[in-house]
């Protein structure tokens, strides 16, 4: 058994637990099985609502659900528990945000953003594949990459599954989150643009 462990995230990796909307619910099985044989050996897959309790690590797995995952999204960030967000819709799947609290932008941060830089590639644009032969083997690399600290996504890059970086949409943080933003929690901080 290999272990998962990550000076990254500083830590060992033993319980992964992915969130899935329903009709994703055999595709996060698929993943699931796969990474229990990397050494996640207690590895669940859950509803959207459940709890991440007892984790060390969250995929959310989802393309139709918003308000289910907004929520989750803030479950989360209260546990403080990463989550490498999925988007999948119709049979094409997008890898992003990553979502290290404090650190990285979460799924709430580029839900925003996404509206002021509609130039992005999209998922309709640059397709990506929720087919398990290519999305399993994909979404393992680029998670054992993460533990590394050397996937793009750490940098905010947002993948079409089965892509490369040339043709990411990038997650930014967004300074107001309502979610993750020390600065919406604790208005201690200020920023501003000086116009002379
Ligand atoms: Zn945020």
């Amino acid at each position: 058994m290999v272990t998962l462990s990550s000076d990254y995230l500083g830590g060992t990796i033993t319980r992964i637990r992915l969130f899935a909307s329903a009709p994703n619910t055999a595709l996060a099985q698929a993943l699931c099985d796969h990474l229990q044989q990397l050494g996640a050996t207690r590895s669940d897959v859950v509803a959207l609502d459940a709890d991440g309790d007892g984790a060390d690590l969250a995929i959310c797995i989802a393309g139709e659900a918003d308000d289910a995952v907004a929520a989750l999204n803030r479950r989360l960030s209260r546990q403080a528990l990463p989550c490498l967000f999925v988007h999948v819709d119709g049979g094409r799947a997008q890898l992003g945000p990553w979502t290290y609290y404090g650190h990285t932008p979460c799924w709430a941060c580029y839900r925003t953003t996404l509206r002021f830089f509609r130039g992005q590639p999209q998922l309709a644009d640059h397709g990506g594949s929720a087919d398990p032969a290519v999305f399993v083997p994909f979404v393992t690399a680029q998670l054992l990459a993460l533990l590394r600290g050397e996937s793009a996504l750490i940098g905010g890059a947002v993948l079409a599954v089965g892509g490369g970086e040339a043709d990411a949409a990038r997650a930014l943080k967004d300074p107001l989150c309502e979610v993750c933003s020390i600065w919406s929690r604790q208005p201690t901080e200020a920023f501003y643009v000086q116009q002379d």
